[in-house]
C-alpha cells in the first residue's frame, strides 16, 4: 500500500549516475534457475498455483512449481490451500505452526523462539541450511563471531581469509513488520518449503552454502489485528471495512522507524537475532510499489556513516537482482528509485550500522488476499532510465502474484550471495576491521559523556540505548583531558558579531572530564552504530534530493538534553578506563535531616516519583536555594512523610539523587499533586499519540486512554481529569477530519470491537462501535468548559492547530510555513519564562525536534491574528532636510516630539498603544495573555542537526505556550515534545505541565492579580 511510504516522492533525482553497475553479469558456469526432472512436482499444488497468478509474465522458473515431498507438509496443511490462495491470510500463530511443523519433518529445518511483544504474542526465527550445517551451526557462528569482531584474530587478514574460506555465511529475511503489507508469511513458508525440500542444484548450493534465517512476521501483534479485519471483510463482502488503526500496541508504521532508540520489543528482538547470529545480511519485506522495488540501492543522499564497501555491495546485489528477475521476463523490477538512504531509523538498518547489509523489497500488494484489478498512476507505470520493463498501467493482481516476487526476488538473491559469499564474508570482516581502525583513519577517536553531567538519569537513557546496540561502553578510573579543535562560529555570526561570546576560538581548547566519565570508544567493532547515533547531521538545503523520506536529524544526545562531546583527538584512548556492563543508574539518599530534596534536572524520572510515592507529600520550591552548601535549583522537590528507606528504594531504582535537608526553606513552595490524566486519541490515526503512551507506560504514570468520541459523551471531564493531552494526531488533519470524524451520512459503520471474526483488534487499547465519528461539537463544548473550570488541556503540532482554529484561546494565532523547510530536525530553543512550573530543571538553552512549526503569532487584541514579525523598518522619517536621524522639519511650525516607537520581541505579547487603549475592550489584559515559556532561537543559532532551510520563518517565534483560559490553562507546543523514544530531553516539559497543574500561574510576573 502506498500508505506505507510516508513521503512520496515526485521528484526523481534521475541525474545520478548508477548507470554502470559492477559484478553484475552471471558467470557462464553458474547454475542455471531450474528444476531437477528428477525429483516429482505436486502437481495439484502446482496447478493452482498456476490458476492463481494472473499473467504467465508474474511467475519464474523458479516458483512456477512445487516439488514434492512424501515427508515434509507443504503450506496447504495450514492454510488449507497453497500459498497466496486468494481469501487466505494466516494468522501469526498459524504459520508458526508450520514452521514447526517444518522442523518436526526436515532436518534441514530449526525453529527459535526470539521473544515475545508488548501483547506477549512470541516472534520466531526459522534457520533453513543443510543437515551438516545445522549440525556445525555453533562452530560457524564462532567463526562468524571471530569475523565480526577482528580484535579477536589482531586485525590479522591472512587469519581472516582462512576463517573466509570455511564460514557458511547466515542471510536473514524478515516479513509483514507493517501490518497492511500482507503477503510476506506465505511466501515465507512456501520458500521455507522449497529451501528445505527442493533438490535442484540451484536450491542445493543456497541450501549447502548458506544459512537462511526467517522471520516470517515481525509485527506479530499487527498480523493477529489485520487478519481479524481481513475475516471481517470476507464476512461482510459488501460493506466497507474498518481500517487497521492500531497496529502493535503503541505504533503503527513507526514500527520501522525504531532501529535507533530500540523501544519497541518487535526491534529488540530482531536486533539481538541478527546479533547474535552474526547475520551478513538483513532483508526486510514490504508492500508499496508496484511490482518489486529492491530500494537497497534507492537514491542519495547515502547515509555518511556507512562504509562504502556498504554502498558498493548494494549496487552489486540490487543490479543483480534486477537482471536476474528481468531474465525471466517479470515487469516491474528496479532498483534504483525514491528512497534517500540517509536515516537509519528503518529495521534493516541495524545490517547497515553494523557491518552488515541492509535490504529492503516493496512489492505490490492487495492489503488483503483479494485479487482485484489495479490502476497505476503514471510515475509508477513510466518507463525510466532505471525501470526500463516498467509495470502496467493497469493488470489484475493477485496475492499469488505477489508472492512469485517475493520468493523469486529472495531466491535470486540468496543464489547470488552464495556464488559470492567468500567476498561478502571478507566484506563483513573488513568493514568490521574499518570501524575498529576508525580513529585513526577517519575518526573520531570517541564520544565522552561526562560524569557531572547534570542529567545522569537521562545519560543513564542514552547509554542504555547504546547497550541495546552492542555498543561497549567504558569508564574512565581518573580524571582526565583532552584537546578539542577550535570551534568555529557559523559565518552569520562571523559577519555580525552580536555579543562578546561570540569570539572565535583560534587555538584548541583542552577540556576536562572528571573520573567515572563515560568514554564510547570508536575503536570496536560496532562503533558506527555509536557514531551515527551520536553524530550531528547536515543535510544541505542544495541537495539535489528535495523530499526526505524521513526525518532529516537524530543527534541522540541533542534530544537527550545530554552533554556529548565527539573527541578526534586520539590520546583519549590511552586514558585508564574500565568496561561496565551495567549502565543502570545508580541513585540514593545522603545526608541527615527531615526533610528531602531531589534537585530538579527536568529528569523524567522526578514525574515518575509522584506516582511512585502516592502517599508522599511532596513540595516544588518556586525559587533557587541553598541548603547545607548545597545548590537546589527552581523546582526541586522537596518530601516529608515518606520513610528513608522507601525513598531510598525508588530514588535508586531512577537513578535520582535525595539529599536530607535540616528543614524546609525559606523559598515559596507549591504542592505537586499527582494529576488524574487522559489521553486523547482520534479514530483517524493513533500513531503519533502511541510514541506518548509508550512514554507514559515507560514511566509507569497512568492514564486513562479515551477516544474523541468519549470526548463528546463525558459532560463534565473537570470532574474526572485534571489534565488531558491531545498529542499528535499525524498528517495534519484538518479542523474539519478532527471534528467531524468520517462523514456518517453515506457507507456502513465501521466497528472497531472484538466480536468471534475479530477477537484480536483491541487487546488493551480503545474500541468502538463505529470508528468514524470524531469528537463532535459536543466534544469541542466539553474541552472548552473543561478548561474554563480549571482543567489543562496540552496540544502539540497539529492539536495545537485545533485547539488554536477552534477559538479555545486568545492572543495566540498559528500559521503554517511558506518556504521553510524544517524536516524532522533539530533546533535550538530558548528559555523565556524560567519562572514558569513547565519549565523546571531546564536550562538557557535546550534542543527540540521540529518538523515544520506550526508558527505561533501572539496579539495583545482578543480575535486578531499575531503578527509574523515586528516591522520595525516601517516608520521611516520622510524625505526632507538634515539626516536620517533627525527629526522632520515643518516650516512655520515649532518642532514637535515623536513619540517613541514600541518596540517588542517576536516571542513577547505586542505592547498596547494608545489608540488600542481607547475603549480598549478588545484589549488582552495581562493576567489573560498567554506566557511564552519557550521560544525558538534566533535564525543563526536555530540550526542544530538535519535540514534546516527558512529558518527565519519560525525563529524566535514562541515553540511553548501557556495561554490562560478561564480558570484553566491550554498549554500549544509548536514542537513535538514526544516523538519515536528519540526526544527524552523535552519530556519533561509535558511532565512539569502534569505535575505542576494546579499551580501553573507560579511565578508568573505580568498577571499579580491573577488566580492561583
Ligand atoms: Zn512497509
Amino acid at each position: 500500500m502506498v500508505y506505507s511510504r510516508v513521503l512520496r516522492t515526485l521528484f526523481l533525482s534521475s541525474f545520478v549516475s548508477f548507470a554502470v553497475f559492477p559484478g553484475t553479469a552471471a558467470r557462464a558456469d553458474e547454475t542455471a534457475p531450474a528444476r531437477d526432472m528428477k525429483q516429482p512436482v505436486d502437481e495439484a499444488y502446482s496447478a493452482k498455483i498456476r490458476r492463481y497468478t494472473t499473467q504467465p509474465y508474474f511467475t519464474s522458473p523458479l516458483v512456477d512449481y512445487l516439488p514434492e515431498s512424501k515427508t515434509v507438509p507443504t503450506p496447504e496443511v495450514v492454510l488449507g490451500d497453497v500459498a497466496g490462495a486468494p481469501g487466505i491470510l494466516p494468522y501469526a500463530a498459524d504459520v508458526h505452526k508450520y514452521m514447526r511443523l517444518l522442523e518436526k519433518a526436515s532436518p534441514r529445518v530449526r525453529v527459535y523462539s526470539i521473544g515475545r511483544t508488548e501483547e506477549g504474542r512470541e516472534m520466531i526465527a526459522v534457520a533453513i541450511s543443510s543437515e551438516e550445517n545445522l549440525k556445525h551451526l555453533e562452530e560457524n557462528r564462532l567463526r562468524l563471531a571471530e569475523l565480526a569482531d577482528p580484535r579477536t584474530i589482531k586485525l590479522d587478514d591472512a587469519e581472516a581469509d582462512k576463517l573466509v574460506a570455511q564460514t557458511v555465511p547466515v542471510y536473514y529475511i524478515t516479513g509483514t513488520i507493517h501490518s497492511i503489507e500482507t503477503g510476506a508469511p506465505t511466501a515465507l513458508m512456501e520458500l521455507a518449503y522449497r529451501l528445505a525440500v527442493d533438490e535442484s542444484a540451484y536450491i542445493r548450493e543456497i541450501r549447502d552454502g548458506l544459512v537462511t534465517l526467517i522471520t516470517p512476521v515481525v509485527e506479530v501483534d499487527g498480523r493477529d489485528r489485520m487478519v481479524d479485519l481481513y475475516r471481517w471483510h470476507l464476512a461482510h463482502p459488501r460493506d466497507f471495512y474498518p481500517p487497521l488503526i492500531y497496529w502493535g500496541k503503541y505504533v503503527a508504521h513507526d514500527n520501522n522507524r525504531d532501529a535507533m532508540a530500540v523501544t519497541l520489543k518487535l526491534t529488540e528482538n530482531v536486533l539481538n537475532t541478527y546479533l547474535g547470529w552474526k547475520a551478513l545480511v538483513l532483508h526486510d519485506l514490504h508492500e508499496s510499489v508496484p511490482y518489486l522495488y529492491d530500494n537497497t540501492v534507492g537514491d542519495g543522499p547515502y547515509n555518511a556513516w556507512i562504509d562504502p564497501i556498504l554502498a558498493d555491495e548494494w549496487q552489486m546485489i540490487g543490479a543483480r537482482n534486477v537482471a536476474d528477475m528481468t531474465k525471466f521476463g517479470m515487469p516491474g523490477v528496479f532498483t534504483h528509485g525514491d528512497f534517500d538512504t540517509w536515516s537509519p531509523g528503518y529495521l534493516m538498518f541495524i545490517a547497515a550500522m553494523h557491518n552488515g547489509i541492509s535490504r529492503l523489497y516493496e512489492t505490490f500488494g492487495n492489503g488483503g488476499a483479494d485479487t482485484m484489478e489495479r490502476t497505476l498512476d503514471p510515475e509508477d507505470y513510466s518507463r525510466t532510465w532505471y525501470r526500463q520493463n516498467p509495470p502496467l498501467p493497469k493488470t489484475l493482481w493477485s496475492q499469488r502474484d505477489n508472492n512469485n516476487y517475493e520468493e523469486t526476488g529472495l531466491l535470486t538473491s540468496l543464489h547470488y550471495f552464495n556464488e559470492n559469499k567468500r567476498l561478502f564474508l571478507k566484506d563483513f570482516y573488513l568493514k568490521a576491521k574499518r570501524s575498529i581502525t576508525k580513529p585513526g583513519a577517519e575518526g573520531p577517536a570517541a564520544y565522552v559523556l561526562p560524569a557531572d553531567d547534570p542529567r545522569p538519569g537521562l545519560q543513564v537513557e542514552l547509554l542504555r540505548v547504546l547497550r541495546k546496540q552492542g555498543v561497549e561502553i567504558s569508564r574512565a578510573t581518573a580524571p582526565f583531558k583532552v584537546t578539542l579543535p577550535p570551534r568555529k562560529l557559523p559565518k552569520s555570526k562571523q559577519r555580525n558579531k552580536k555579543d562578546k561570546n561570540d569570539q572565535v576560538e583560534t587555538g584548541p581548547v583542552i577540556r576536562e572530564f572528571p573520573a567515572g566519565s563515560y568514554v564510547i570508544r570508536m575503536d570496536q567493532p560496532y562503533s558506527r552504530i555509536a557514531d551515527v547515533l551520536l553524530d550531528h547531521q547536515y543535510w544541505s538545503p542544495d541537495d539535489p534530493q528535495k523530499t526526505p523520506y524521513d526525518d532529516t536529524a537524530w543527534t541522540l544526545g541533542e534530544l537527550f538534553n545530554v552533554q556529548v562531546t565527539r573527541v578526534v583527538d586520539p590520546k583519549v584512548l590511552d586514558v585508564a578506563m574500565q568496561g561496565v556492563s551495567d549502565v543502570g543508574a545508580h541513585g540514593g539518599v545522603s545526608g541527615e535531616g527531615t526533610v528531602f530534596a531531589i534537585n530538579n534536572n527536568a529528569d523524567p524520572a522526578l514525574a515518575a516519583l509522584r506516582y511512585k510515592l502516592p502517599d508522599a507529600e511532596i513540595l516544588a520550591a518556586e525559587e533557587p536555594f541553598e541548603s547545607g552548601g548545597k545548590k537546589f535549583n527552581r523546582g526541586t522537590f522537596l518530601l516529608r512523610s515518606v520513610s528513608r528507606s522507601r525513598l531510598n528504594e525508588v530514588v535508586n531504582e531512577s537513578g535520582l539523587t535525595g539529599i536530607a535537608i535540616a528543614g524546609m526553606p525559606s523559598t515559596k513552595t507549591h504542592p505537586v499533586r499527582a494529576a488524574r490524566i487522559a489521553l486523547v486519541h482520534t479514530w483517524l490515526s493513533t500513531q503519533m499519540e502511541g510514541w506518548w503512551r509508550l512514554a507514559l507506560d515507560d514511566l509507569k504514570i497512568p492514564y486513562d486512554y479515551i477516544s474523541s468520541q468519549t470526548v463528546a459523551k463525558i459532560d463534565d471531564l473537570k470532574a474526572k481529569y485534571d489534565v488531558v493531552l491531545f498529542p499528535p494526531v499525524g498528517w495534519n488533519p484538518s479542523l474539519t477530519a478532527i471534528v467531524n470524524g468520517v462523514p456518517t451520512d453515506w457507507g456502513n459503520p465501521l466497528p472497531w470491537k472484538n466480536t468471534p471474526e475479530t477477537p484480536n483488534l483491541v487487546e488493551g487499547n480503545d474500541s468502538t462501535d463505529d470508528m468514524r465519528p470524531g469528537l463532535g461539537w459536543n466534544g469541542v463544548a466539553h474541552l472548552k468548559s473543561f478548561v474554563q473550570k480549571g482543567g489543562v488541556l496540552l496540544t502539540a503540532t497539529d492539536t495545537s492547530n485545533f485547539a488554536l482554529s477552534v477559538g479555545f484561546v486568545e492572543g495566540i494565532s498559528a500559521s503554517s510555513s511558506e518556504k521553510m523547510k524544517i524536516v524532522g530536525a533539530i533546533v535550538g530553543a530558548r528559555l523565556v519564562d524560567a519562572t514558569s512550573p513547565i519549565a523546571y530543571g531546564y536550562d538557557e538553552k535546550v534542543s527540540v525536534y521540529c518538523d515544520n512549526g506550526p508558527i505561533f503569532s501572539l496579539s495583545s487584541i482578543a480575535g486578531e491574528k499575531g503578527r509574523r514579525r515586528p516591522t520595525e523598518e516601517t516608520h521611516m522619517r520622510p524625505t526632507g532636510r538634515g539626516t536620517a536621524d533627525d527629526p522632520d522639519f515643518v516650516v512655520g511650525r515649532q518642532a514637535t516630539t515623536v513619540p517613541e516607537e514600541p518596540k517588542w520581541e517576536i516571542w513577547q505579547v505586542p505592547p498596547v498603544t494608545d489608540e488600542q487603549k481607547i475603549n480598549g475592550y478588545r484589549v488582552i489584559p495581562a493576567a489573560n495573555q498567554p506566557r511564552v515559556i519557550f521560544r525558538y532561537a534566533d535564525d543563526d543559532d536555530l540550526f542544530v542537526s538535519g535540514l534546516v532551510q527558512g529558518e527565519k520563518e519560525i525563529a524566535q517565534h514562541p515553540a511553548v505556550v501557556d495561554v490562560p483560559s478561564g480558570k484553566g490553562h491550554v498549554v500549544l507546543f509548536s514542537i513535538n515534545p514526544v516523538y519515536r523514544g528519540e526526544t527524552r530531553g523535552s519530556y519533561a516539559m509535558v511532565l512539569n505541565t502534569i505535575l505542576n497543574f494546579d499551580s501553573l500561574n507560579a511565578g508568573r510576573t505580568s498577571d499579580a492579580g491573577a488566580s492561583r
